[in-house]
């Protein structure tokens, strides 16, 4: 098994505001969390993947991916985004060589992003993520509301995920974080403070992540058109 996905589900969901949060949340007669897993599990180069999900929401999710074969586990995830991840690894056959990282609360991803950021992990990366460049102005701003410095915008890109990593690097880098106490937002931040080398490819903007709950009327709108665009290719 050399590539393996590691499905990060396991937030409390604090923003989303809904007893479950977000990852078990329905949209278009499926889970959030199903959407966000069908395109990794269809994808032909992902040979595993490991679901990581709140305790107690293990025996719901075992459930939902009871007829996925390519489910090697679904396991507890941890306090912060990167503790689960880390359990996620724990569960990761010592075979793999690579792992991609998705976040569950990430519905609109495609095969494609996860073919894009394998195929960025050549030689002298150390992992590979998919973004896009950020159409907003960005601001740094102080806690009393004021701005202290406006960002370059043409080097802006807004990260999201699948994130490709080389097995060992991510597992030393997420040690490391253990041992220092450190907490990132994402992975890719945890291979750049040890000095390695990220490369971001062009990705979607549709592959929003669920955070609040009108999230998921757009999330629905945009898996519709998706839907919509393929019929009309296969008719066509
Ligand atoms: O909290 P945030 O929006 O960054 O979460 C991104 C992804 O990380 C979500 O899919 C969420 O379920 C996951 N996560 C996790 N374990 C945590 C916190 C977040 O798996 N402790």
């Amino acid at each position: 098994m050399r590539v393996v996905a590691i499905i990060a589900a396991a937030g409390s969901g604090e923003r989303f505001g809904r007893p479950g949060g977000k990852q078990l949340a329905t949209l278009a007669g499926a889970t959030v969390v199903e959407h966000a897993a069908r395109p990794i599990l269809a994808c032909g180069r992902v040979d595993g993947v490991v679901v990581v999900t709140r305790e107690e929401d293990v025996p719901a999710f075992l459930q939902l991916f009871a007829d996925a074969p390519k489910v090697i586990g679904v396991v507890a995830g941890g306090e912060t985004r990167q503790d689960s991840v880390r359990a996620g690894l724990a569960a990761v056959p010592p075979s793999a060589e690579v792992v991609v990282v998705h976040d569950g609360a990430r519905p609109l991803v495609t095969a494609e992003a996860v073919e894009a950021v394998l195929e960025a992990l050549g030689p002298g990366v150390d992992a590979a993520v998919v973004g896009h460049p950020s159409v907003d102005t960005v601001k740094s701003v102080d806690h009393d509301g004021f701005v202290v410095k406006t960002e370059d915008r043409q080097r802006l890109w807004l990260v999201q995920t699948p994130q490709a990593f080389r097995v060992d690097a991510l597992s030393a880098a997420l040690e490391r974080a253990a041992e220092a106490g450190t907490v990132a937002t994402d992975e890719a931040a945890l291979i750049e403070s040890a000095g390695g080398r990220v490369r971001v490819v062009a990705g979607s903007r549709d592959n929003i992540k669920v955070t609040v709950p009108e999230d998921l009327a757009v999330a629905e709108a945009l898996l519709m058109r998706r839907a919509e665009a393929d019929e009309q290719r296969r008719s066509s």
